[in-house]
């Protein structure tokens, strides 16, 4: 992700029409829709730093949006009306805004006015651009080693609305969101040997890897430099992976795992990232033995699971939060044996040397300092959240104790199934808000401002009609 956040980094440098300053502050923006096959390029904008003006290339901005109005008009009619007829009155303030929009730019164009004011009619527009409609999607036919399943559950991570709104610029269109999938086996090809129709299956972030390198001989497949994801990208066929905010998957079946009977399907379904995703470092750095404390910054999809499986492991556990109302939730709740506030130095300070390692989940940028301050000699801070501005690394404290920093991302496929079948001997689940699908647009909103305890979960199998037999 840092090569691709690097590649924005690196856009052309802009001159500013109003001070003549240069300037490599380029902002990109993507106008699209979850509808829309790569229509948009990105259109740059420009933040000028020494005159604090705003520009952007008017004429390139008016075409490129006449563009995407004839595309949504030309995929309004192939999606078989379906949208206008169930989304009927969001259609029209839909069109609304968008007459606005293009009253609002012609009028700028014409005026030749690049004033700041663009940006909200164009924000606007960006915002209703993402919303998830119906889309009717193609499985690829289940091949020999593939395994097809109807999906039941998934679970809305993080990452998908950071997709939907292709903030990491590696999105492409029409984009399926969902990597925590669950559901039951309804084909299987003639060559799968793990699985047959009825199991309960789940999919999580990856679909493919080369099965050749280094990495995949280890069971490290989530490290292939070949790995496939389970939306957004080509797999092998040519063809484009599409999440579980479906009717229905297929996967190859070294990437589906086996779901125990005793794990409940909607409750589970988060594990398959947010699960695998503290499973595996805590496993990995050794802080998975009875004896060891571990702390666990952040509380939410992420934090909550790490919590429960370092305490199932024996491990004692602090949760470090910048919200002292948390307290009661971390320690009452989940079982924690203790808290500390992130922002009471006191506090800080009297936990200094006390931590074996620390699972990070946050990933909105926050300083590590305090964090390195609490681990013991030999300490570990692994990060599994992604900021996406590098963080500060004061690197005489990491010295002073030999203290690790390190990044760990989901788990490879044997793990995975190690980590369910962890979670259900244990009766470990995530604590979830089950949605209808037609709540999704809703539940992203909800998602962006945290408003929720602790994942959402989509319940696909009874809300989200199947246009296709399976
Ligand atoms: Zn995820
Ligand atoms: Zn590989």
């Amino acid at each position: 992700m840092s090569a691709l956040r690097s590649h924005k980094l690196a856009r052309p440098h802009h001159v500013c029409q109003h001070c003549a300053a240069t300037s490599s502050q380029g902002l990109t923006m993507y106008v699209s829709t979850a509808q829309l096959q790569g229509l948009m390029p990105p259109i740059n904008t420009h933040n000028c730093k020494s005159c604090t003006h705003s520009s952007i290339d008017i004429k390139h901005l008016c075409i490129r949006l006449l563009l995407l109005q004839l595309r949504i008009f030309y995929l309004k009619r192939k999606i078989n009306g379906r949208i206008s007829r169930t989304n009927a009155p969001k259609e029209g303030l839909w069109m609304g805004c968008q007459g606005l929009l293009w009253c609002s730019l012609s009028i700028q164009f014409l005026q030749k006015v690049l004033s700041p004011t663009l940006f909200l009619p164009l924000i606007w527009s960006v915002l209703l651009a993402y919303n998830l409609n119906d889309f009717e999607q193609q499985c690829r036919a289940t091949g020999e080693k593939d395994v097809a399943f109807k999906v039941m559950y998934c679970g809305i991570c993080h990452s998908d609305l950071h997709n939907l709104k292709n903030e990491w610029g590696t999105s492409t269109y029409p984009l399926v969101p969902g990597h925590e999938i669950v559901g039951v086996v309804t084909e299987v090809g003639s060559k799968v040997q793990k699985f047959k129709v009825g199991d309960k299956v789940g999919v999580g972030c990856m679909v493919g890897s080369c099965h050749s390198c280094d990495n995949c001989a280890n069971n490290l497949e989530n490290y292939c430099p070949k790995m496939v994801l389970t939306y957004k990208v080509k797999y092998y066929d040519g063809t484009t992976t599409y999440g579980g905010y479906c009717d229905k998957m297929v996967a190859d079946e070294h990437f589906v795992v086996r779901i125990p009977d005793n794990l409940p399907l909607d409750g589970g379904a988060p594990l398959l990232c947010a699960g695998i995703t503290v499973y595996s470092p805590l496993k990995y750095f050794g802080l998975d033995k009875p004896g060891m404390h571990a702390g666990v910054v952040g509380l939410g999809g992420l934090g909550h699971v790490a919590v429960k499986f370092a305490k199932a492991m024996g491990v004692k556990v602090t949760v470090i939060s910048t919200s002292p109302n948390k307290k009661e939730e971390a320690i009452e709740h989940l079982g924690a044996d203790s808290f500390l506030v992130s922002r009471n130095q006191d506090e800080m300070q009297a936990a200094t040397n006390t931590l074996d390692g620390i699972i990070d989940t946050v990933s909105a940028p926050h300083p590590l300092l305090p964090l390195i301050g609490l681990l013991k000699t030999n300490g570990k801070l692994v990060l599994v959240g992604a900021p996406d501005k590098p963080p500060e690394l004061p690197i005489f404290p990491l010295l002073m104790g030999r203290k690790i920093v390190a990044g760990s991302a989901i788990g490879g496929m044997k793990e995975t199934q190690e980590m369910i079948n962890f979670a259900a001997k244990h009766n470990i689940s995530a604590d979830i808000e089950v949605i209808p699908i037609d709540y999704v647009n809703t539940a992203m909103e909800r998602l962006s401002k945290a408003d929720v305890k602790y994942r959402f979960v989509i319940d696909i199998g009874n809300t989200l009609k199947s246009t296709s037999s399976i």
